[in-house]
């Protein structure tokens, strides 16, 4: 059978997706990459916004349309939260709930293509950068929050599955991989053991040969300044993904997030004493329900202040069946937009004042892609273990490899730093360590 694979939203749904193209693969399925040449499309979709839902349902008729023949399985957020509409869309001849997600490759029966060994037909949808699901939901209820309505209670995966699952991908040539959930922060609690993903990444440091490991999204109040000492250990990327979501203390509680200006300025202080200049990088809702133009300058003074290494804004969309929805004092789309805006613009200089100091320095660049080619040679992008995105024009196509770089200069246009990769003889040597 020839199936593709889609994912759209966050970075869990992206990993659901690769761990179901590597298990059709296994089963023998052809993974195509694109989706006219298929008979079966799974498409993971996303909620998290009214934008969301759109680029959803868009998603799927432009796959309809671009293989009518194909059968067409919705899953994720939205066909979760809207079974019945999603299962009205064209093509569409089944939706699984975000809880079927992980069982859908045992849909198909394995087929055809035997001449090759589980692993090595695995292989062939193997990716250099790989997320790696760790746990699903949360237990949290942010007020804005429509995923913790769609994905439901919080629920680890097994240490060992995840610990199996690294080494195999780093046998099949993964060069770096990214934990990733709903609430990574939060993964052991639902199993009474309490805090637990500090014990996990160490037993993958541990017990893999992972280049480099990335954390994704982590909420704050999960984490003390010892977690922080785990980055002993060079192969863990210095890379801190805390979503703030507002930088005043009153939006804070409307949003019942779990902190406060004082916790995330001691959080982030704890992080930097332990790494030298870590990337911190963060979410942020301009318009929450009820922000004053007060609130909102409180919140963008406290977040200038802070020296992100770059910033995800989003203007607040009301999401039916989440308790903000039902709050009072929404702002006007205008003055949304205005915010928005000013974050972006913050969050702009931020990034380039961050990437700026580390200018001149040498730092391993693990190349995933070539963007374009010039006269002059191919253009590779990657990034470093600080998340700086690096770009290079060069005679060899870098992809896949691991190189020193030296920081040349800033490109802010594209957000960038432009790089020279430092290759004694021809291209780099597979794998290098961040060291
Ligand atoms: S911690 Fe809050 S924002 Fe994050 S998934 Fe849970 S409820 Fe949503």
């Amino acid at each position: 059978m020839k199936v593709y694979v889609r994912a759209l939203g966050c970075r869990l749904n992206y990993a659901e997706m690769d761990a179901l193209a590597r298990a059709l693969a296994a089963n023998g399925h052809v993974v195509t990459d694109s989706p006219d040449e298929a008979e079966q499309i799974v498409l993971n979709t996303c909620a998290v916004t009214q934008d969301a839902v759109h680029s959803s349902r868009k998603l799927t008729r432009q796959l309809h349309k671009a293989a009518p023949e194909a059968a067409i399985t919705l899953t994720g957020c939205y066909a979760q939260l809207a079974p019945a509409v999603a299962s009205g869309l064209p093509g569409v001849i089944s939706v699984a709930g975000n809880q079927e997600k992980d069982a859908l490759a045992g849909r198909w029966e394995p087929a055809g293509d035997f001449d090759l060994e589980p692993l090595q037909r695995a292989a062939r949808v193997a990716r250099t950068r790989a997320f790696i699901k760790v746990q699903d939901g949360c237990d949290n209820a942010c007020t804005f929050c429509i995923t913790t309505v769609a994905r439901g209670e919080g629920r680890s995966r097994p240490a060992d599955a995840i610990v199996a699952e690294i080494g195999l991908l780093t046998a099949l040539g993964c060069r770096e991989a990214v934990l990733t959930g709903v609430h990574l922060g939060s993964y052991g609690l639902d199993e009474g053991r309490g805090h637990q993903l500090a014990a996990l990444i160490r037993r993958i440091l541990d017990e893999t040969d992972v280049p480099r490991l990335r954390l994704s999204s982590l909420e704050p109040w999960d984490l003390t300044p010892e977690f922080f000492d785990l980055w002993r250990d060079d192969r863990l990327c210095p890379h801190l993904h805390l979503p703030l979501q507002s930088g005043c203390d009153a939006t804070l509680r409307r949003m019942a997030r779990r902190t406060s200006q004082a916790a995330f300025c001691d959080l982030l202080a704890a992080a930097r004493g332990r790494m030298p200049d870590p990337a911190i990088t963060t979410d942020v809702i301009a318009g929450f329900p009820g922000e004053t133009e007060a609130e909102f300058e409180e919140s963008l003074a406290f977040i200038a202040r802070q020296g992100f290494a770059g910033m995800h804004i989003f203007r607040y969309s009301p999401r039916a069946g989440t308790p903000a929805a039902r709050m009072r004092g929404a702002v006007d789309e205008a003055v949304k937009q205005d915010r928005s805006d000013r974050l972006h613009a913050l969050a702009a200089e931020s990034q380039a004042a961050y990437a700026r100091r580390w200018l001149g320095r040498e730092l391993p660049v693990l190349w995933e892609q070539v963007a374009g080619a010039t006269e002059d040679g191919f253009l590779n992008v990657g990034y470093t273990p600080n998340y700086l995105r690096a770009a290079c024009v060069h005679n060899a196509a870098l992809s896949h490899t691991v190189s020193r770089a030296r920081l040349d200069s800033y490109d802010e246009d594209a957000g960038q730093v432009r790089v020279t990769p430092l290759l004694d003889d021809g291209p780099p040597a597979q794998g290098a360590g961040n060291g």
